[in-house]
């Protein structure tokens, strides 16, 4: 009973989720998704992580201090009704919160909408666990030589930042049998091509399945 869809067939959208170790080319797909599937709004996460250069308030993340995300895990914690949480799901990944704000999610579904979210493996999980016809796609790296290369080329991260992912990324890469999907990003527009067969797949079953 903990899924909506489930008690409601009626709500129209589905929620795509791209998940997978940092550095393996997520937010690259995800945008390139957003261009070619125009039924796709994407879920703009909450992180108490500091902003980094070129990133927008509002946009890239709803960027909160760390009291404020706690406050919102409070919250919900004492919230026994889940329609009235702030969050879907959240998460603690290398010493920052992150997390899905439910009520634009629900809003977009309810609409017709499918939300694409781009999230880290536990926060995956937990939305499976909410809405089970949510499509889980795990993102994969040809090898993790080719992970850790990409991180460094990314340039976005300090080196102990680097060596805290690769070890997260590690113990999520053991997670993946537990996806719907696993795609390997050896080619980026081979990847896409495939999340876009699985996305036109689903939208031709309708919402069950
Ligand atoms: P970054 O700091 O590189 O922006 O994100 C770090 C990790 O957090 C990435 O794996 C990213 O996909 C994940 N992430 C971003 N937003 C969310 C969210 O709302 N919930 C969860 N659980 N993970 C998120």
């Amino acid at each position: 009973m903990d899924d909506p869809t489930a008690m409601n067939p009626t709500i129209p959208g589905r929620i795509y989720i791209i998940t997978g170790p940092s550095g393996v080319g997520k937010g690259s797909l995800c945008q390139l998704l957003l261009e070619a599937e125009p039924r796709l709004r994407l879920s703009v996460s909450a992180t108490s992580r500091i902003m980094r250069a070129g990133e927008t308030d509002g946009v890239s993340y709803h960027f909160k201090t760390r009291p404020e995300f706690e406050a919102m895990i409070a919250h919900d914690q004492a919230q026994p009704d889940p329609i009235l949480h702030e969050l879907l799901e959240w998460a603690e990944y290398n010493g920052n919160y992150y997390g899905t704000p439910r009520q634009a999610v629900e809003e977009t579904l309810s609409n017709g909408g499918d939300m694409l979210l781009e999230i880290e493996t536990q926060g995956a999980l937990q939305v499976k666990r909410k809405f089970e016809a949510a499509c889980l796609l795990f993102i994969a790296p040809p090898s993790f030589e080719e992970l850790e290369r990409r991180l460094r080329v990314r340039g976005t991260e300090a080196e102990p930042d680097i060596e805290n992912r690769l070890r997260l990324s590690r113990h999520e890469m053991t997670l993946q049998d537990q996806f719907d999907y696993v795609l390997v990003n050896e080619n980026l527009k081979t990847c896409l091509q495939a999340i876009q067969a699985i996305i036109h797949q689903k939208q031709g079953a309708g919402v069950g399945g």
